[in-house]
Formats: structure tokens, C-alpha cells, sequence
């Protein structure tokens, strides 16, 4: 199932074309595949949409879990 945040996902919007590359490889794992696997969703949907850097990739696990840890 699609992530209802796609539309306004800061990683996407700023950081990474969505349609090339990379971008286009996370869009099809997470994104459009699992989004529960997505750091930016996990910290989102944990802390708020607020919490999450511009800059996490959705693959960063470790990073998302110190930011839900607030360290
Ligand atoms: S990067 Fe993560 S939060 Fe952003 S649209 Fe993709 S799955 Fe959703």
C-alpha cells in the first residue's frame, strides 16, 4: 500500500528526486512497498511529522530509533 505521506514528504519534496535513481529505488521499497519499514515514517508516525529531519533516509533505522529515543 502507497505511504499516505508521499505527497508531502519532505525527503522527496527537497532532498531527492523521486523519479531517478536512488529516489526511485527507496520509493519502490518503502514508499510504495512497505512504508512501515520507512524511518521517516517510523519517526513520524511516532513523534509527529514535526521530528523528522529533512535529511533521514528511510533506510537510516539506527538514526530513527536515537531520534524516537531523544537522544
Ligand atoms: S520516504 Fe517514508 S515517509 Fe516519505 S513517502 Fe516514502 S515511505 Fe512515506
Amino acid at each position: 500500500m502507497k505511504c499516505e505521506l508521499l505527497a508531502n514528504c519532505a525527503f522527496y519534496q527537497k532532498k531527492m528526486p523521486i523519479e531517478s535513481g536512488l529516489g526511485a529505488i527507496y520509493r519502490q521499497n518503502y514508499c510504495e512497498a512497505d512504508k512501515t519499514k520507512c524511518a521517516r515514517y517510523i519517526v513520524a508516525t511516532t513523534l509527529g511529522r514535526q521530528h523528522v529531519p529533512v535529511d533521514l533516509y528511510p533506510n537510516m533505522h539506527e538514526r530513527a530509533k536515537k531520534i524516537i529515543a531523544g537522544k
